[in-house]
């Protein structure tokens, strides 16, 4: 018989969901949209969700590493592919070969992809990376010119797009955005000067979609917003989104905890009365953060109940108080039950981290549905 997962551990992905998230960011910006499905789209599965995608008329997909482009070839994503992640030389062949789209982010890299090009005898597609003050990768905004000039009379580069990525598009108040579209601009600027068609202009990431309209140009680049998520706590809810990801289990265990006695490692948590407690079978060796431990909360049976004692690797504690809970009940880690809801940018708040952590470290020990 096939291997079917029986562990009642699992994200359900509402592709659904996905197709309103997608159908909703389009309304509110007007340009065509590149959705970013690196890091395994998010947590919620690369192929899966790209496949979905395309059969959704997505413009173009956006991965971090050749490596996650050549999987969604093998597994028949045809829309453009383009590799936001820096480059080596040894790689290039392997983005030609897979027809995915390169980000060149210096002199010398366009030379390599050129040269990589001409000895494969075909083109290659490539978006020159601005850096306009994130200083990761990218030639600064300052010093473009000659990078520009020479990818504009390259012969083995086909010059599809120019891009940039904004630092703290999150924050509405911030300045930083406004001064990163003004330096990308100006570098845009130059392509005109030369005479040249202008590539494609991308620059808005999730929140520059949310709250920077003037960042919009050509085509925008969400990530978390597709998956119906909010990149930060300050960030507005300009777009209507609903979370395509959902987190459940169900009970394995339940005890009686006397008064006084520690519940889970470190011994951190001890009830004051007798109280029920029961165990959901998932752990921070599945990515459930283990700084929600006597933190987080789950929902059973309508109710929201505390996470107690450290989370383990494996499982956790969840005190019910006096209430009745039963082995094999649902229970919603992220999603909603009865007129209650756990976002994961509530999980994040309460671990101290970002909802990005939450989604993309949740790994592939827990099986994923789709519907
Ligand atoms: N564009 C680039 C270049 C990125 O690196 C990322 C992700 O970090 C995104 C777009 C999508 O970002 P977000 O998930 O904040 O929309």
């Amino acid at each position: 018989p096939p291997a079917v997962s029986e562990r009642p551990t699992r994200i359900t992905v509402h592709l659904d969901h996905l197709a309103f998230n997608l159908r909703s960011i389009r309304a509110h910006v007007g340009v065509p949209v590149m959705a970013i499905v690196k890091a395994n789209a998010y947590g919620h599965g690369l192929v899966p969700v790209a496949l979905h995608l395309q059969a959704q008329g997505i413009e173009q997909l956006g991965v971090a590493f050749v490596e996650e482009g050549v999987a969604l070839r093998q597994a028949g994503v045809t829309v453009p592919v383009l590799v936001l992640g820096g480059i080596f030389g040894r790689q290039v062949a392997q983005f030609i070969a897979h027809d995915l789209e390169i980000t060149v982010s210096s002199l010398d890299k366009l030379r390599q992809v050129e040269a990589a090009a001409q000895a494969l005898g075909r083109k290659a597609v490539i978006h020159l990376k601005i850096d306009t003050g994130m200083e990761r990768v990218g030639v600064h905004s300052y010093s473009a010119r000659a990078f520009i000039e020479a990818a504009v009379a390259s012969r083995w580069c086909v010059l599809k797009g120019i891009y940039s990525h904004l630092a703290c598009a999150d924050d509405p108040d911030s300045p930083m955005t406004m001064q990163q579209l003004e330096r990308f601009l100006g570098a845009c600027a130059h392509i005109e000067r030369l005479g040249a068609p202008m590539p494609l202009r991308h620059l808005a990431n999730s929140g520059g979609v949310l709250h920077f309209p003037d960042t919009w140009l050509d085509m925008v680049r969400p990530g978390i917003l597709m998956y119906g998520v909010l990149p930060d706590a300050a960030s507005r809810r300009t777009v209507d989104v609903r979370p395509a990801m959902s987190l459940g289990s169900q009970v394995v265990y339940f005890k009686v905890v006397k008064a006084g006695n520690p519940v889970s490692y470190g011994a951190t948590w001890a009830p004051e009365r007798d109280t029920r407690v029961v165990t959901v079978p998932i752990g921070y060796g599945d990515g459930y953060p283990r700084a929600l431990s006597s933190r987080g909360d789950v929902l059973i049976r309508g109710n929201r109940y505390p996470i107690v004692g450290r989370v383990c690797m494996d499982q956790f504690m969840v005190d019910i108080g006096q209430d009745s809970v039963w082995n094999e009940d649902e229970v919603v880690l992220i999603g909603a039950q009865g007129d209650h809801a756990i976002t994961a940018e509530q999980l994040a708040q309460l671990a101290g981290m970002i909802p990005y952590e939450i989604l993309v470290g949740l790994n592939d020990r827990i099986p994923r549905e789709y519907r």
